[in-house]
């Protein structure tokens, strides 16, 4: 999709640090980060939000799912614990609309968030 900052970040026209890609996900680290690690896991395809989504998506969600599993390991973060979120509109804070999981790992979380 045009203009989208996800679509870019996942065909290499814009920068960033990637973590773990294949050909229906792609990983890479949050620019601002809110835990010691803080990786985004996104489809490849662009998929707005929790509300734009397809049984047809149910196996890149389980990918995207099984990333995070294998990215919290990777990370060394898999036994300590972690937090696997995304964001839907206003109230939550959704700031990209190609929809992303936060993997957020790395420190205390407190629950519920601020
Ligand atoms: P959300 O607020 O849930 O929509 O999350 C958007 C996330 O994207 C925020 O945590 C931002 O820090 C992150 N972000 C924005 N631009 C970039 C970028 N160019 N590279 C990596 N992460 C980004
Ligand atoms: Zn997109």
């Amino acid at each position: 999709m045009e203009n989208c900052l996800f679509c870019k970040i996942a065909a290499g026209q814009i920068p960033s640090k990637i973590v773990y890609q294949d050909e229906d996900v792609v990983a890479f680290e949050d620019i601002n980060p809110q835990a010691p690690h803080h990786v985004l896991i996104i489809p490849r395809r662009h998929i707005a939000s929790i509300p734009d989504l397809t049984l047809e998506d149910g196996p890149v969600l389980a990918r995207i799912f099984m990333t995070a599993a294998k990215l919290a390991h990777d990370m060394g973060i898999d036994e300590s614990g972690y937090r696997f979120v995304t964001n839907v509109g206003p109230d939550a804070g959704q700031s990209v609309f190609h929809l992303h999981f936060h993997l957020l790992g790395g420190r205390r979380l407190g629950w519920s968030p601020g």
